[in-house]
C-alpha cells in the first residue's frame, strides 16, 4: 500500500511503500540504518542482512545521500525513534543514485548555501522553517475566514506607486510605465467598501538599497482592511491574529520548533491583549535610555525599535506617530492633528516592526488636502479619492510582513531563511 511518512502511524504492523530520498545512512555490520525523508517527515528504515535478499542488501549499500527510491517495509512502533515509528525494509526500488551531494555533511558559508538554495531547501532545518511558514499561512487563512473576512487579490502590476515613494521597481506595460506593487492597501480599501471585511496575501516589492537582517526586496504581506472599524477595533483584531498565529505554531509545529532549537517559553507568553506605548512616551523612554540621536518627529530606526521591544518582552504597539513620518492616507487624531491614528506592532527579541496599521482618512476634502500636502500629483488616484464620494465609512487596516513574523516566531538571525528563494540586495539567483 502506498503511504507517506506522516501517515505510517495508520499502518502499524502492515506493509507500506513510500517514495523517499535518502537523507543519511549508517551501517554496523549486518544492519544498515537509512534515514529517509519524503517531505512529510523523516523515518528510519532498517535493513537487516539476514532478512532481505542479497539484491536488496546490495541496493541499500549503493545508496548515496539524496538518492531517490521507493522503499517497501513493515511499520513498527518505536518510542525511541524521532517520529515514533520505524520501517523494517523488505525491498528497495532505486529511482536514481545521486551524485556526490555538495551540501552536507560538509561545512559551508552562507554565500555557498545561498548559491545552492535549490538544494539547501532539503536540509532538515530549512524544512522545519518552511513548514512553520506554511503553518502561519494556514493559520492566517483560518483566522480571517473564521472572522468572516473574504480574500481579495489586489493587482501586482500597478500604474503608480501606493504611497508616492521612490523605491519602486519600474517596468513596461506595453507603451506605458508600470510598477510592481509595494502594498495592495489602496485597492484593499476599495475592496472593503465592496465586501466589508477583506484580506489579501500577496507579494510586495521594495527597491530599497538597505541591507539589513529584516528586509527582503520581495516579501509577502497580509493586508486586512475593515469597513465600519476604528483604530481601536483594528488593534484588537491585530493582537488576536498575532496571538493566534503563535498558538497555532506552538500547537502544530512542535517537531519543527525543536529541530531549529527555538526557545518556546518566549512564545508561550504571547497572548492578547498586547501592551501599548504612545510615540510620545516612547521618545521619552528612549531619551531616558540615553538615545540622544532621536527627536520628536523622527521615525524610529531599528536600535530604537529594539530598545522599546526589549523593555516589554512581548509584542508592543507603538501608537500615534507624527503625521509627517507616516503615509498620507492615515487619519489624523481629531483632537491632535500632528499625530495619526496608527500603530506599529514591534516584535520582541529585536525583530522590529511586524505590523504597520492605521485608521484611514474617510473624508474626501481632508484626503485631498493630505494628498497635496504630501506633494502627490498622480492623476491615476482619482479612483481612490472617489471611494470617499459614495458612502464613505470609518475604516482601518494593517499589513503584516509574513517573513518578518516567521523570522521572529522561529527566532532566526536573518530573514533570508524564511522564504524559499530570497531576493536580497545582491541576489536574484537561484
Ligand atoms: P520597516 O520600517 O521595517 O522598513 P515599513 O514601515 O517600511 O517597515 P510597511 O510599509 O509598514 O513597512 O509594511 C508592512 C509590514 O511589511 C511591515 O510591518 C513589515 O512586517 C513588512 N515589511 C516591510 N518592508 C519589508 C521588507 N523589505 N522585507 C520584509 N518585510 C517587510
Ligand atoms: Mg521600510
Ligand atoms: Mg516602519
Ligand atoms: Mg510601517
Amino acid at each position: 500500500m502506498k503511504a507517506t511518512i506522516s501517515k505510517v502511524k495508520n499502518h502499524v504492523g502492515g506493509e507500506v511503500t513510500i517514495g523517499v530520498w535518502l537523507a543519511n545512512k549508517r551501517s554496523s555490520g549486518k544492519i544498515q540504518f537509512l534515514e529517509l525523508r519524503d517531505g512529510t517527515g523523516y523515518i528510519q528504515g532498517v535493513v537487516l542482512k539476514n532478512e532481505v535478499s542479497e539484491e536488496n542488501w546490495a541496493k541499500a549499500k549503493e545508496l548515496t545521500q539524496e538518492s531517490s527510491l521507493y522503499v517497501t517495509g513493515t511499520v513498527r512502533e518505536d518510542k525511541r525513534a524521532p517520529s515514533g515509528f520505524e520501517l523494517t525494509v523488505t525491498s528497495i526500488e532505486i529511482i536514481q543514485i545521486a551524485q556526490d551531494y555538495p551540501i552536507t555533511p560538509k561545512e559551508h558559508g552562507v554565500e555557498f548555501l545561498m548559491d545552492h538554495r535549490h538544494l539547501w531547501l532539503r536540509s532538515s532545518r530549512q524544512h522545519a522553517i518552511l513548514r512553520i511558514r506554511n503553518e502561519v499561512i494556514k493559520a492566517t487563512y483560518d483566522f480571517f475566514h473564521d472572522h468572516e473576512f473574504i480574500k481579495v487579490d489586489p493587482p501586482i502590476l500597478t500604474g503608480s506607486s501606493a504611497e508616492g515613494t521612490t523605491d519602486l521597481f519600474h517596468t513596461k506595460y506595453f507603451d506605458h510605465d508600470a510598477y510592481l506593487s509595494q502594498s495592495g492597501q489602496l485597492y484593499m480599501e476599495a475592496a472593503a467598501m465592496a465586501f466589508g471585511k477583506v484580506f489579501s496575501f500577496g507579494p510586495a516589492f521594495r527597491a530599497e538599497k538597505s541591507k539589513t537582517r529584516r528586509h527582503l526586496i520581495e516579501f509577502w504581506m497580509i493586508e486586512p482592511e475593515m469597513a465600519f472599524c476604528d483604530h481601536e477595533e483594528s488593534l484588537k483584531v491585530q493582537e488576536n491574529y498575532v496571538s493566534y498565529l503563535v498558538q497555532e505554531v506552538l500547537n502544530n509545529c512542535k517537531p519543527e520548533l525543536k529541530a531549529i532549537g527555538r526557545d518556546t517559553t518566549k512564545l508561550e507568553k504571547i497572548k492578547a491583549p498586547f501592551p501599548r506605548i504612545s510615540y510620545d512616551d516612547a521618545i521619552t523612554f528612549l531619551k531616558g535610555k540615553g538615545f540622544d540621536d532621536i527627536e520628536w518627529g523622527d521615525d524610529f530606526g531599528s536600535p530604537h525599535e529594539t530598545a522599546i521591544a526589549e523593555h516589554f518582552d512581548v509584542p508592543v504597539f507603538v501608537t500615534e506617530y507624527p503625521t509627517k513620518v507616516k503615509a498620507f492616507y492615515m487619519k489624523p487624531n481629531p483632537e491632535r492633528g500632528e499625530v495619526v491614528l496608527c500603530a506599529d506592532l514591534l516584535a520582541p527579541e529585536g525583530y522590529g516592526e511586524i505590523i504597520g496599521g492605521s485608521q484611514r482618512i474617510d473624508d474626501l476634502e481632508l484626503m485631498k488636502e493630505r494628498y497635496e500636502a504630501f506633494h502627490l500629483t498622480d492623476p491615476s488616484y482619482k479612483w481612490y479619492l472617489e471611494l470617499r464620494q459614495y458612502g464613505t465609512v470609518p475604516h482601518s487596516g494593517f499589513g503584516l510582513g509574513l517573513e518578518r513574523a516567521v523570522a521572529w516566531i522561529c527566532g532566526l538571525d536573518h530573514i533570508r531563511e524564511t522564504i524559499p528563494f530570497p531576493r536580497l540586495l545582491n541576489r536574484i539567483y537561484p
